[in-house]
């Protein structure tokens, strides 16, 4: 908005929608969504992604360049208008903005690819650059930037601090992750020990670097000294897993807790969720409504019901009876002891409770070195949230913080104790229990907007085989 004593008030759309009465002269900018050009006067629907309406801008042939070039202007024209806001007579639009003057400041090529017609997100995907000006993906960005908003304002409002942890670390935070190499050697002739294998001691960081799976181990570092804390960055992974609910890079929300044990950590994931979505639907009202009319019709109701029900929880032993007694027929089958498939989980949540469902203590075979080990020396303090559709949304657990045990896990799992000799001096320095947990947060945009595809909810999509843009 200018300043300038005298100047016209540049606003934006959801600026103008959001008025009490018409009046007053504004200029709008933004990009042609519609042109219809009728005897003697041009609508033009206006948007500029504030929201997800667009404003219409009726031009009259009193314009000084109305025939000249206003009534070439199609989908897709970077146009500033300037004019009275009006009453709209139209249906379903209280406003409209009667052009006193528009300046075309970028017009479109012939080739434009972006018309009328609806795309498939395939084809959308190949067009990452202009994809942002579909309904859709405006819809997604401001469920985006609206989540990422509500993420720091719960935890801020709780007293927990924003730790940034970094993304190039020479630890792997699951001991078996798909890292991706950071490296600055030569890729063809790269320096070699005697042994003849790459020589990392000459890289870069005179060792080997990866890019971060997860901050969790750094946020346990900093929660062992200010309390509260998350993170919430980019990680990346590189499993080959060319599925509907896995990117390469993503980002991920990490609070990690002292003195909380699983109980707490579960409690802080019911109500983040809760939050989180309850946000969305109070801000994003227009977008949501969107997604579900087009996307996903059961989108508002699921959302609804979760922000209103208490989560069920329920231990992986008991999940596991539930799925070998459903009489269902897996892919993969189910045995105490094998890792719950999406299969597995989704029939959890989606057939067998109908809601978001907590489950805890998994086999410690299963899970990361670092899960508290539970009295029976079997399972692990561990929790996944389970939702319909997306399947696991949240992983964490209870962190083991008694040095022995920690040791004798690493040792099971084939682990250099050396190179995890700062997490183990945490727990030989004042160490207590503490617990977090990983929220994906393209998993929890993909569940709030009912898209069926994790690569459409976020602008730029790395995946196998494709990192344009
Ligand atoms: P999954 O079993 O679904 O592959 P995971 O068990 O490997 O997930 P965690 O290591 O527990 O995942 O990571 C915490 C959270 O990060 C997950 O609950 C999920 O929401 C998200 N997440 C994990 N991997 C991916 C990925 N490749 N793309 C997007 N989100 C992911
Ligand atoms: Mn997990």
């Amino acid at each position: 908005m200018s300043e300038e004593p005298g100047a016209i008030d540049c606003q934006s759309v959801r600026q103008i929608l959001a008025r009490e009465s018409a009046g007053g002269v504004v200029t709008l900018r933004g990009w042609v969504r519609t042109a219809r050009h009728s005897k003697g006067v041009s609508f033009l629907e206006v948007g500029d992604g504030s929201c997800f309406a667009g404003l219409q801008v009726v031009a009259a042939p009193e314009l000084e360049n109305f025939e000249a070039e206003l009534r070439h202007v199609q989908t897709g024209y970077a146009v500033s208008a300037t004019g009275e806001i009006v009453d709209s007579p139209g249906k379903g639009q209280r406003f409209e903005l009667q052009a006193q003057r528009i300046e075309v400041i970028g017009a479109v090529a012939e080739d434009y690819p972006l018309q009328k017609k609806r795309h498939s997100f395939e084809f959308l995907r190949t067009i990452a650059h202009l994809r942002p000006r579909t309904n859709t993906l405006g819809a997604v960005l401001r469920v985006r930037n609206v989540a990422s908003a509500a993420i720091h304002e719960f935890f801020q409002e709780r007293g927990f601090l924003l730790l940034h942890t970094p993304i190039i670390t020479s630890s792997d935070a699951e001991g078996a992750g798909q890292l991706f190499r950071v490296s600055t050697l030569e890729a063809g002739e790269p320096p070699r020990t005697e042994s003849g294998s790459v020589d990392f001691g000459q890289d870069f960081f005179g060792r080997e670097t990866f890019l971060t799976v997860s901050g969790q181990l750094e946020a346990e570092i900093a929660a062992l000294a200010l309390t509260n804390v998350y993170a919430f960055g980019p990680t990346f992974r590189a499993e080959n897993s060319n599925t509907s609910r896995h990117l390469a890079e993503f980002w991920m929300i990490e609070p990690e807790m002292a003195f909380c044990d699983l109980d707490g950590n579960v409690a802080l994931a019911e109500a983040f969720l809760k939050h989180l979505i309850s946000r969305v639907l109070e801000r994003c009202a227009d977008d949501m409504a969107f997604f579900n009319e087009r996307i996903d019709e059961t989108v508002l109701e699921t959302l609804q019901h979760i922000v209103e029900t208490p989560f069920e929880r329920i231990s992986y032993t008991d999940a596991v009876d539930i799925l070998e007694r459903s009489g269902e027929r897996f892919e993969y089958p189910v045995k105490w002891g094998v890792d719950l498939q999406s299969e597995h989980e989704r029939y959890l949540t989606e057939k067998h409770i109908g809601k978001p469902v907590v489950v805890t203590d998994y086999p410690a075979t299963i899970k990361a070195f670092y899960m508290y080990l539970n009295d029976d020396e079997r399972t692990v303090r561990a929790m996944d949230v389970l939702v319909p559709k997306v399947g696991e949304i949240v992983g964490g657990s209870q962190r083991e913080h008694r040095l022995d045990v920690l040791q004798r896990r690493m040792a099971d799992q084939d682990l250099d104790r050396d190179a995890y000799w700062w997490y183990l001096d945490l727990r030989r320095y004042g160490s207590v229990p503490h617990s977090g947990f990983g929220l994906g947060f393209e998993r929890i945009v993909q569940f709030m907007t009912g898209m069926a595809n994790i690569r459409d909810v976020i602008p730029f999509p790395r995946v196998p085989g494709a990192a344009e843009f």
